[in-house]
């Protein structure tokens, strides 16, 4: 979707963040946590139970959903209660020349899923192809591959997993 639209989603996913964090540290949920272990201890079968909340946005025309916040509340057994965060890092593209934003899993064009990109080029949905109708946008010296070493049009090769930005995959913003 577009850049815009979705850093507007991204403020409604922290503001329930916050909220969720807030109940979570006064002890509002504690009751549903000792349900929620109760339950747990009577599956006993190595289920795991949790009670989630996400923002998300479907769209009819796509039918594919993108989600911006998913968080839950978990209790693996014989721990302590805890809120474990399940969405994943947002990254920008350029598409058909406009800058788009999804989460780095899903495809800027259909939003459906598509992980690593820079191994797998074609959405598996729609087509769309990375080099061709997708550029990874790169507004930081953050790598895209692996998130933790650092690149720059200067020196594309990332010092911790060796990935170039290759300028006909990657637009420098
Ligand atoms: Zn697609
Ligand atoms: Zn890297």
């Amino acid at each position: 979707m577009e850049a815009s639209k979705f850093d507007r989603l991204e403020k409604l996913a922290e503001m329930v963040n916050d909220k969720i964090n807030e109940l979570f540290e006064d002890g509002e949920f504690s009751e549903i946590y000792k349900e929620i272990k109760n339950v747990a201890e009577e599956f006993n079968d190595n289920s795991a139970v949790s009670v989630e909340f996400g923002v998300n946005v479907f769209n009819s025309k796509k039918k594919n959903c993108l989600q911006t916040l998913s968080l839950a509340l978990t209790s693996a057994t014989n721990e302590e209660p805890y809120i474990a965060y399940g969405d994943s890092t947002p990254a920008r593209y350029l598409v058909d020349g406009r800058i788009m934003k999804v989460p780095h899993d899903h495809c800027p064009n259909c939003w459906g899923d598509w992980g690593f990109k820079f191994k797998n080029k074609v959405c598996p949905d729609c087509g769309y192809e990375l080099g061709k109708e997708v550029k990874v946008l790169l507004d930081s010296d953050i790598c895209p591959n692996c998130e933790e070493g650092k690149i720059t049009i200067q020196k594309p090769e990332c010092d911790k997993c060796g990935f170039v930005a290759d300028k006909t995959l990657v637009h420098w913003g």
